[in-house]
C-alpha cells in the first residue's frame, strides 16, 4: 500500500513511525514533512490546504491512501476533495471539520444531542455579549468562534476582565475567528484527552491522554501548543470512559448522521471531569499535538490497520490490542516560546540517542544542515518513552532529554505531575 500523510509537526512523524511499521505499508511519503520524518520516509514539498494540488500529487505517486494530520487542511475540505477523485481518505469531510472549526457549530450539536457541556450564549454583536457577562458573573470563558490557535480562549475571573476580551473580540483583534463569540460558564475539574476513531456508524476508543498547556513548570505561565503529554490519564477510569462514550461521544455522532454530516476520522474529546461526571470543553477533529505521540508510540504498527477500517467504514469488526503500558513524552521548545526565539540553533546528541520501539525523538520544528540538526520552530522535539508504568517512562523519556546538547532549548522538568505521586 503507497501512503501519503499531509503535515509536517511532531504528530506526522509519529504517525508515519507507527505507519511505517505496518508491512502492509510499501511506500510511504510525507508532505511536506520535516527533518526527522525525512529519516524515515520520502518528503515532499506540497501545498496541503490546496485540494487540487494534493489529489493530483497523489495521482501521479499512485497513493492508495492518504492520512490527513492537521486541521487546515481539513477545514479546507481537501479531503472531500480527494474522495471525490476515488481516494480512499482518513479524516472528516469539510462540513463535518466544523466540529473544530466553530465553537458555536459544537454548542448547538451538543444542544442537539443533549451531551452535557458548559452553559453557553453565542454573540454576534458586543452590547448582547456584555449583557450577557453581566447577568452571569464570573469566572466567565469567552471564545472566539474560529480557529485561533489555541489563543482565543480567555477565562476571564473578574467582569472587568470579561468584558475587556469581549471588546477586544468584537474589535477585530481575533480577526474572522471573532467575528462572533462563544461566552461560557467557567468548568472546574480536570481536564483529559479521550480520543475516538469513528466510520460514520461506529466509534472506537483508541486511548485517552493528558497534556500540559502552559509553558511553566507547576501549569503557570503562558499557553503553548503542549509542552508534553502522557497516556494513559488516570482520570480516564473505565466509568468515565463509559459514560463519555454514552453521553457525549455517541449522540454527537448521531446527530452528524441526522444532519447529513456523518463524521468519519479521530475526534479529539476534550474533557472536564468533577466527581466522576465528563462534560464536554471542545472537540477537536484530528490528533492532539503530543498527544499523538504517546498514543502512537503505546499503538505501534496496529494504527494503520486501525485508520484504514475507519475510513473504509470497518470499524464494526475491528479492535485494538492493548497493553498495559504508559507512554510520556517531553517537548523541548526553543528559549523564548511562545512568545519570540530564534531559529537555526545546531541541535546536538540527536544521533546518539538511541531509539527503539519504546524511545523515539519526534520532530516537529527541525531542519537539516551541514548533517546536524537545526531548530526551526517553537516547539522542535517530542522525547517519547514507553515502559510498564508511568514513573519509569518518565525517567526514560528525561534520560533521552539529557543525552541531548541543545542550549538553545528548554523543556518542563514536569511532565507527568498529575499522575505520579509526589515525591
Ligand atoms: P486548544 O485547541 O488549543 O485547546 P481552543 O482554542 O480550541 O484551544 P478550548 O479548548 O475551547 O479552545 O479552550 C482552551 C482551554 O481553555 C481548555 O483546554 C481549557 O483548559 C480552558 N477552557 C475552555 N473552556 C472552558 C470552560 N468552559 N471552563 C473552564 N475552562 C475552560
Amino acid at each position: 500500500m503507497n501512503i501519503l500523510i499531509l503535515g509536517s509537526g511532531g504528530r506526522e512523524h509519529s504517525l508515519a513511525w507507527a505507519v511505517m511499521q505496518n508491512p502492509k505499508c510499501d511506500r510511504l511519503i510525507v508532505a511536506p514533512g520535516n527533518a526527522g520524518i525525512a529519516e524515515i520516509a520520502d518528503c515532499a514539498a506540497l501545498d496541503i490546504e490546496d485540494g487540487g494540488a494534493v489529489a493530483t500529487f497523489a495521482e501521479e505517486n499512485a497513493i492508495d491512501f492518504v492520512i490527513i494530520g492537521p486541521e487546515a487542511p481539513l477545514a479546507a475540505g481537501v479531503s472531500d476533495r480527494l474522495r471525490a477523485a476515488g481516494f480512499l481518505v482518513f479524516g472528516p469531510s469539510g462540513a463535518a471539520s466544523r466540529l473544530e472549526a466553530s465553537k458555536a457549530f459544537t454548542k448547538q450539536i451538543c444542544d442537539a444531542a443533549g451531551a452535557p457541556t458548559a452553559a453557553y450564549g453565542h454573540f454576534t454583536d458586543s452590547a448582547a455579549a456584555r449583557a450577557y457577562v453581566q447577568a452571569q458573573g464570573a469566572p466567565i470563558v469567552i471564545k472566539a468562534d474560529g480557529l485561533a490557535a489555541g489563543k482565543g480562549v480567555i477565562i476571564a475571573q473578574t467582569i472587568n476582565e470579561a468584558l475587556s476580551a469581549v471588546d477586544d473580540m468584537f474589535s477585530g483583534a481575533f480577526g474572522d475567528a471573532g467575528a462572533e463569540v462563544v461566552i461560557e460558564e467557567f468548568m472546574s475539574g480536570e481536564e483529559a484527552s479521550f480520543f475516538v476513531l469513528c466510520d460514520g456508524e461506529n466509534v472506537l476508543p483508541i486511548g485517552t491522554a493528558q497534556d500540559h498547556k502552559r509553558v511553566g513548570e507547576g501549569d503557570t505561565g503562558p499557553n503553548t501548543g503542549g509542552m508534553g503529554a502522557y497516556s494513559p490519564a488516570p482520570v480516564m477510569s473505565d466509568d468515565v470512559i463509559a459514560a463519555t462514550l454514552e453521553k457525549i461521544v455517541k449522540p454527537t455522532m448521531a446527530e452528524m448522521v441526522r444532519q447529513g454530516t456523518p463524521y468519519q476520522g479521530v475526534l479529539f474529546v476534550g474533557l472536564m471531569i468533577e466527581d466522576g461526571a465528563p462534560r464536554l470543553v471542545e472537540y477537536n477533529v484530528r490528533f492532539g499535538d503530543p498527544e499523538c505521540q504517546v498514543l502512537m508510540m503505546r499503538l505501534g504498527a496496529q494504527v494503520l490497520d486501525l485508520l484504514q477500517a475507519c475510513a473504509e467504514g470497518r470499524l464494526a469488526q475491528a479492535q485494538v490490542n492493548w497493553a498495559a503500558d504508559h507512554a510520556l513524552s517531553v517537548v523541548l521548545a526553543a528559549n523564548g516560546y511562545p512568545g519570540a526565539y530564534q531559529k537555526g540553533s545546531i541541535i546536538g546528541g540527536v544521533d546518539k540517542v538511541p531509539e527503539d520501539s519504546s524511545h523515539m525523538i519526534f520532530h516537529a520544528g527541525t531542519g537539516r544542515q551541514a548533517g546536524q540538526f537545526t531548530a526551526q520552530g517553537g516547539r522542535v522535539l517530542a522525547v517519547t518513552a514507553r515502559a510498564g508504568s508511568l514513573v519509569e517512562a518518565q525517567g526514560k523519556a528525561y534520560a533521552m532529554v539529557d543525552g541531548i546538547d541543545w542550549p538553545e532549548g528548554f523543556c518542563r522538568r514536569d511532565i507527568g505531575w498529575r499522575a505520579l505521586p509526589e515525591t
